[in-house]
C-alpha cells in the first residue's frame, strides 16, 4: 500500500499540541507588522499520531541497513553501533556553540585532538587534519596541499596520474583543482602496470592517486616499488583511504611510502552512510606536508588545548568552524569502544567475510580479477546477456529476495560489473542466504527471465524511471503513475 502525502491526510483545524490560551499566547510577538504573514502558511493540520505513523510507515518503505543486508561495494554500508549515536548526541555536544570560547570547550577540544593522534597511528602518518567534510572533499584538499607542495618547492606540477579503476571523484576532485588527469591502464590482473607507470612518470607530474586495496578488491603488491617510482620523479603518492576497512590494525599506509590520504569516516569509522550526509574526510600527510594542513590547528600545550592559526604556508581554511564534529564525536567513541585489539578485528572479518562469499559464488559467477580478494570483490554478469539479463535485472531481482543489491557497473573496468563488499558485522547465516538468493537468480536468469526482467515484485512500487526522477524529480505520487 503506498502512503499518502501528509497534505492529504489534513484536516482544517487538527492540530498535535495547543497551549493554553492566555497561558502564552496572549503577549504579542515583537516581530515588525510587514514581517508578519497576511494568511497562515499552508501547512498539513494533523494530529501527533498521524505524524507518528505517516513517517514510521514511510521509514518502512525505504530499504536499510537496520533491517536488511546491504552489500554495496565501494561504500562499505556497515552496522554501525548504536552506542556511538547516543554518545554524539549526549548534551554536552549538541549545546556545544562554535563561537564559544576555547577555555570553555576544552572537553571537545581534546577529543579532536585526540581522534587526530588515533588516526594518525592508525594509518602511520604525522599528522591529521579533520577539516573536510567527505572523502572527495578530503582528494580536494589533499591536491590543494599537493598543489602548494610543489609552488613551494619551486616548481608548479600540473598532472595527475590515476589509474582506469579508480572512484570517479578522484579525477573530478584533481580536475576541480586545476590539474590535468592522466589515465593509466589497469594490468590484465587489474593492478597498476609497473611500466605504464613508469613511462607516465615526469617531472609535470604532482601526484598519483591510488587505491588500495583498489576498487577490484585487490592489493596493490606491487605498492613499495610504485612509491619509489613516484618518490624518485619529486612526486607525491595520494592514497583514497575509502577501503581503510581492509586494512585496520594489519597494515598502515605510511608504511608503505603514502604520503596523503583521506579516510571516509562514514564508511570506516561508525557513522551512518546512506541518508546522504553527513560524512568526514579527514586528511592524513606526511612530515614535510604538515605546513600545507587546513588552519587552523589545534594544539595541546600543558595539558590545555587551542586552535592555532598563525601558518603562513597554510591552504587555509576548507570547512566553517570545524569539521563535522558529530560525525567525528562518532569516531571518537567507536574507536575508544573497539581499543587497538578490535580494531585489528574489524578488517579481519570484513576479509574474511569477503572471501567467504568469494569462495560460495566463484563457481556461478564470473570474477575476471584475482584468485581471493581482500575486502571486496567484483563479479561479471555479462555472460548473461545472452539470455537478455542485465546486471540491473540481477539487482532488482535481489530486493524480492530482501537484499539490496551490490553496487553496479563499477568499476567500469569490468563490464556488467557486481561489486559486493559484505563488511565486517554480518553473519555466516546471512552471507550463505546471500549466496543462496545469487544462486537462485542465477538459475533463474536461464529457466524464468521474465521474472527477472519484471522484478522486485514484492516491493511497494516496481522499476521506477530513475533518469526522470532525477532529472525532473515529481514528489508527488499519482494514481496513474506506476
Ligand atoms: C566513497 C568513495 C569515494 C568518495 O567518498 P565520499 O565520502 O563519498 O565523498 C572515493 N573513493 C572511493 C574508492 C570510494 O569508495
Amino acid at each position: 500500500m503506498l502512503e499518502k502525502l501528509i497534505f492529504e491526510k489534513s484536516s482544517p483545524g487538527r492540530t498535535a499540541y495547543s497551549l493554553p490560551v492566555g497561558a502564552y499566547c496572549n503577549t504579542p510577538l515583537p516581530i515588525p507588522e510587514r514581517h508578519l504573514r497576511s494568511k497562515p502558511a499552508e501547512l498539513p493540520e494533523v494530529a501527533e499520531i498521524d505524524v507518528v505513523r505517516h513517517f514510521t510507515r514511510l521509514s518502512q518503505l525505504n530499504f536499510s541497513v537496520d533491517t536488511n543486508f546491504y552489500p554495496l561495494g565501494s561504500c562499505t554500508m556497515k552496522y554501525n553501533p548504536k552506542v556511538n549515536e547516543d554518545v554524539s548526541r549526549y548534551e554536552g555536544f549538541v549545546n556545544l556553540h562554535p563561537y564559544q570560547s576555547q577555555e570553555q570547550c576544552q572537553g571537545i577540544l581534546q577529543i579532536l585532538y585526540e581522534l587526530e593522534k588515533t588516526l594518525t597511528e592508525i594509518c602511520g602518518m604525522e599528522e591529521f587534519t579533520l577539516q573536510p567534510a567527505a572523502g572527495a572533499h578530503g582528494e580536494f584538499v589533499g591536491m590543494l596541499i599537493s598543489h602548494a607542495y610543489h609552488v613551494k618547492n619551486g616548481k608548479r606540477r600540473n598532472k595527475i596520474i590515476i589509474p582506469d579503476s579508480a572512484h570517479g571523484t578522484n579525477p573530478a576532485s584533481a580536475a576541480m583543482c586545476g590539474f590535468d588527469i592522466v589515465e593509466i591502464k589497469s594490468n590484465s590482473h587489474g593492478l597498476i602496470d609497473i611500466e605504464t607507470l613508469k613511462r607516465n612518470m615526469d617531472s609535470d607530474i604532482a601526484a598519483l592517486m591510488l587505491t588500495n586495496p583498489n576498487t577490484l578488491g585487490l592489493f596493490e603488491k606491487d605498492i613499495l616499488k610504485i612509491a619509489e617510482i613516484v618518490h624518485d620523479a619529486g612526486a607525491l603518492l595520494y592514497l583514497d583511504g575509502a577501503n581503510m576497512n581492509a586494512l585496520l590494525g594489519i597494515a598502515k599506509p605510511g608504511d608503505m611510502g603514502v604520503d596523503i590520504l583521506h579516510l571516509n569516516l562514514h564508511k570506516t569509522f561508525s557513522t551512518p552512510h546512506g541518508g546522504g550526509g553527513p560524512g568526514a574526510g579527514p586528511l592524513g600527510v606526511v612530515k614535510k606536508l604538515i605546513p600545507f594542513l587546513p588552519a587552523p590547528r589545534i594544539i595541546k600545550k600543558d595539558n590545555s588545548y587551542n586552535w592555532q592559526d598563525d601558518r603562513p604556508d597554510s591552504i587555509g581554511r576548507v570547512k566553517p568552524f570545524h569539521g563535522n564534529t558529530g560525525v567525528l564525536i562518532r569516531a571518537y567513541a567507536y574507536l575508544v569502544s573497539v581499543g587497538s585489539e578490535g580494531l585489528g578485528k574489524i578488517s579481519e572479518s570484513a576479509l574474511v567475510n569477503a572471501n567467504y562469499l568469494w569462495k560460495k559464488l566463484s563457481g556461478h559467477i564470473e570474477i575476471p580479477y584475482g584468485e581471493r580478494c581482500m575486502h571486496e570483490f567484483v563479479a561479471s554478469t555479462r555472460k548473461l546477456k545472452a539470455n537478455g539479463i542485465t546486471t540491473l535485472d540481477i539487482a532488482k531481482r535481489l530486493l524480492d529476495y530482501g537484499f539490496h543489491s551490490p553496487t553496479i557497473y563499477f568499476p567500469l573496468i569490468v563490464a556488467d560489473a557486481l561489486m559486493i563488499e559484505p563488511t565486517d558485522t554480518e553473519t555466516r547465516e546471512t552471507l550463505d542466504e546471500f549466496a543462496d538468493a545469487i544462486i537462485k537468480i542465477l538459475e533463474e536468469a536461464k529457466t524464468n527471465p521474465e521474472i527477472l526482467k519484471k522484478a522486485p515484485h514484492n516491493t511497494p512500487a516496481s522499476r521506477l524511471d530513475e533518469v526522470q526522477a532525477a532529472r525532473k524529480p515529481d514528489l508527488r505520487w499519482r494514481k496513474d503513475s506506476s
